[in-house]
């Protein structure tokens, strides 16, 4: 059977169990938190601000919360400038016993930092590709997926280069693909058009975020070209409202579509992008309903099986397809 790296080593596959396959543990921007620490961060609802060095026990709160409902995975696609901290998703998963798959990639809208402007996909394939079979970060964990975006400005020159980077370590490695993609913005097409050109095996590509499209024909235009599509933000009413996400998630299982779905929420145990008041006033304007890292448990999958959800489908969508995805082997 094949086994799949996590922040505390390699797991048998049919040892993950039921998987989140997009949740964070921590969501800030790295140099901003060298830099100016003082800005500290925000968690949960209602806001709280959060001192740096407390995310940790945010974390771990969380952490805790998913596994007493009975999650023994998550996918954790904290890349470069999410923060991504291998040494702190592993003292949540050593704390908790949640398991916490790492990835490499970078999560960028355009922006590169110099020293990777000066160097071509290849040399940064080389950086995803020591991640994925040397060790992230001077320590022995391993990345078991490759994460790239691509937003509102598209694919940009640079996104491209990152998305051909990320396709490169993929063919090199085996490793799979969580593309974060904008529907609004139909990225998703040129996204999957750029592995396929780079000959990475389709069926390894996830691309996160299509919930966020109310439109479950789009979703099904993605899922037939071969990718994985993540029904992953429910609560996040900013960019759909989770009665229509129910809607279209219920129209793709109608249609058969259980073996192609994720379902998790995107939800970040604390993160650096607002002010805590500017936080409570999107809160307050109903931006975010019960996001959380429970959403899935608590509220998603009771919506679905009062929708006609099998109790297969529920499996294949939290147990199987995570395991077909990660490793390319059905569970
Ligand atoms: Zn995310």
């Amino acid at each position: 059977m094949a086994t799949v790296e996590s922040v505390t080593g390699p797991l048998e596959a049919a040892d993950l169990g039921t998987t989140l396959v997009h949740e964070h543990l921590l969501a800030r921007d790295e140099a901003v938190a060298f830099q100016f620490p003082q800005l500290g961060t925000t968690a949960g609802d209602p806001v709280r601000a959060v001192p740096t060095d407390g995310a940790e026990q945010v974390a771990i709160d969380c952490a805790r919360a998913i596994v007493e409902r009975g999650v023994k995975t998550i996918c954790d696609p904290a890349a470069m400038f999410l923060g991504r901290d291998v040494q702190f998703m592993r003292r949540v998963a050593e704390a908790t016993g949640l398991q916490v798959v790492a990835a490499t990639g970078i999560y960028t809208y355009d922006h590169l930092p110099t020293a990777l402007m000066t160097r071509d996909a290849d040399a940064i394939a080389d950086l995803f590709v020591h991640d994925i079979t040397e060790g992230i970060q001077g320590t022995d964990v391993k990345a078991a997926f490759i994460k790239c975006a691509a937003d509102e400005p598209g694919v940009t020159e640079n996104v491209e280069k990152v998305h051909r980077a990320a396709a490169r370590a993929s063919v090199r490695t085996g490793a799979p693909i969580m593309a974060h993609s904008r529907p609004l913005s139909d990225t998703a097409p040129r996204q999957i058009e750029i592995f396929a050109e780079e000959g990475v095996d389709l069926a390894r590509v996830q691309i996160a975020h299509c919930g966020d499209s109310p439109d479950p024909a789009y979703i099904e235009s993605l899922i037939e070209r071969g990718v994985w599509a993540g029904l992953d933000r429910f609560g996040l009413e900013m960019y759909l409202p989770f009665d229509q996400r129910i809607a279209a998630a219920r129209a793709l299982l109608e249609r058969g579509r259980a073996d192609r779905l994720f379902i998790s929420a995107d939800y970040c145990a604390t993160i650096d992008w607002f002010a805590p008041e500017v936080e409570q006033q999107m809160l307050d304007a109903g931006m975010a309903i019960d996001w959380s890292m429970n959403i899935v448990l608590d509220k998603v999958l009771p919506a679905l099986r009062e929708g006609g959800m099998t109790e297969e489908q529920e499996r294949t969508m939290l147990v199987a397809n995570p395991v077909r995805w990660l490793t390319g082997e059905p569970l």
